[in-house]
């Protein structure tokens, strides 16, 4: 091991994207999950995912989900915590969609301090300018089976209506209609842009032009992370 060692541990990232519905976190942080080999994690995938399967936890989150409300911060708290625990995340993760409150934000500071993350955090504000935010969530589908993001006006899929990795079929998340659109927005203005004060105030928050073609994008942070092309 010897200097690969000290290497390993100077890249050893808690990265986070914060932005607003819309703004393409889901695709960018995919891509740089799959650059630096970390998990990407989505909380909003993971209540998905308990939803699909019928869990308690599911069944708790459905109607908030559907609402465009923010689920409970004790709830998120416990999953994200029980995940972050996993071996896989010894060498960082890719948070997206998380945290989203300040009590969130504050909990997330302890935990990642307890693993020594808490210097190697970065906080990446993607930024999009309002009216590309619309054509985003409502262009959007998802693949059915492995949960890849196409959008039909900027990305979409080679054959219509299916996924290229996999046939799957695209469908347009449940929250992705419109009056869910504007609740999603809405819970974003009043709960999660604070958060943008509180990092910027930590040192820790790093702007994102959120326009582009998410390879480009994702190089852009691994060069911001400094392990752009090594
Ligand atoms: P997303 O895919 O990140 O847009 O999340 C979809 C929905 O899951 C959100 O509208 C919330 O209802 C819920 N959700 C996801 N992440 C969180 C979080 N960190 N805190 C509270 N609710 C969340």
């Amino acid at each position: 091991m010897g200097s690969g060692g000290a290497q390993a541990e100077a890249r050893r990232h808690a990265v986070i994207f914060l932005g607003a519905p819309g703004v393409g976190k889901g695709t960018q942080a995919k891509e740089v999950a799959r650059a630096l080999q970390v998990p990407h994690l989505s909380t909003g995938d993971m209540f998905r995912d308990h939803v699909g399967r019928g869990t308690g936890l599911g069944q708790k989150a459905k109607p908030v989900m559907q609402s465009g409300e923010l689920v409970p911060d004790e709830i998120v708290l416990g999953m994200v915590e029980e995940r972050i625990a996993r071996p896989d995340c010894e060498r960082g993760f890719i948070f997206d969609g998380f945290p989203r409150t300040l009590a969130q934000a504050e909990a997330l500071d302890r935990i990642l301090a307890a693993r020594s993350f808490g210097k190697s955090t970065v906080v990446l504000h993607v930024v999009v300018a309002e009216e590309q935010l619309l054509r985003r969530l409502t262009g959007r589908r998802s693949c059915k089976l492995c949960g890849e993001i196409y959008n039909v006006f900027d990305r979409p899929p080679k054959q219509e209506g299916r996924c290229d990795k996999d046939g799957g079929e695209l469908v347009l998340r449940d929250d992705d209609r419109e009056e869910v659109i504007r609740a999603r927005k809405a819970a974003y203005e009043r709960q999660t842009r604070p958060l943008v004060a509180y990092y910027q105030n930590k040192g820790a928050l790093v702007e994102l032009d959120g326009v582009g073609a998410p390879e480009a994008i994702a190089r852009k942070v691994l060069e911001i992370l400094g392990a752009g092309g090594a």
